[in-house]
C-alpha cells in the first residue's frame, strides 16, 4: 500500500512537472539521440508496423530516435511482387521496400525491422539463424523474431557514435540490399 501511494506520487510529481514546463538541465547536443524522420504516406498497410519497428530500433539504440511523418530521411513504400528491399543512400537515409506478397509469407515486422536495419547500416548476414535479424529470410519462413540481436543493435549504436545530424552524402553512393526474403516455394495442393 505505501508503495503504491509512493509511486502515485512520483507519477503525480512528474506530471506536475511536465505541466510546469520543467526540462533536464544541460541538455548536451553531442549526447542527444539522433531523429530519423521516417514517412509511411506511401505504405499505408504497414504505418502500424514501421512503428512498431521503430520502437523496437529505439529501444534497442542509445542513440537513435525513429519519428514518424516529420521528414523523410527514410521513405516506406508497399509493393506487390518483386521482393522486399532497402535502398541507402547514406547511414540513415534511404527507402524501404515491402513487397506484400512476401509480408504474406514472413512475418512482415520482421521484414520491416530488417530493412530498417540495413538503412542503418547493417549488412546482409545469411546464416539462417532466427535469433539474428539480418538473417532475413534464410531463416525461414516460420522465423517471426523482429529483434536485432545484441551485437546487431550495438553496431548500430556505434555507427551513429559522434554523429548528430543525417544530412545526405556521408556515404559514397547508394547502397541496394535485394533478395533478402526468399520466395517460398507455392504450399502443396
Ligand atoms: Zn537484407
Amino acid at each position: 500500500m505505501a508503495s503504491r501511494i509512493s509511486r502515485t506520487l512520483v507519477a503525480m510529481l512528474a506530471t506536475a512537472g511536465a505541466t510546469l514546463g520543467v526540462t533536464l538541465a544541460n541538455p548536451s547536443p553531442a549526447s542527444a539521440a539522433m531523429t530519423i524522420c521516417y514517412n509511411t504516406s506511401q505504405a499505408p498497410s504497414y504505418a502500424s508496423i514501421a512503428n512498431q519497428a521503430a520502437t523496437i530500433w529505439n529501444n534497442a539504440t542509445s542513440n537513435l530516435t525513429l519519428t514518424a511523418n516529420c521528414g523523410t530521411n527514410l521513405r516506406i513504400y508497399q509493393i506487390t511482387g518483386g521482393g522486399s528491399y532497402a535502398v541507402r543512400t547514406s547511414l540513415g537515409n534511404g527507402r524501404v521496400y515491402i513487397d506484400t506478397q512476401q509480408a504474406a509469407q514472413y512475418s512482415p515486422l520482421r521484414i520491416m525491422t530488417h530493412e530498417i536495419g540495413h538503412i542503418l547500416g547493417l549488412p546482409d548476414n545469411y546464416n539462417g539463424n532466427c535469433a539474428i535479424l539480418m538473417s532475413g529470410g534464410s531463416a525461414g519462413t516460420s522465423c517471426t523474431n523482429p529483434y536485432p540481436s545484441s551485437a546487431e543493435a550495438s553496431r548500430v549504436t556505434s555507427l551513429f557514435a559522434g554523429t548528430r545530424s543525417t544530412e545526405r552524402g556521408a556515404d559514397s553512393g547508394s547502397t541496394v540490399f535485394q533478395d533478402s526474403w526468399p520466395a517460398a516455394l507455392a504450399p502443396v495442393s
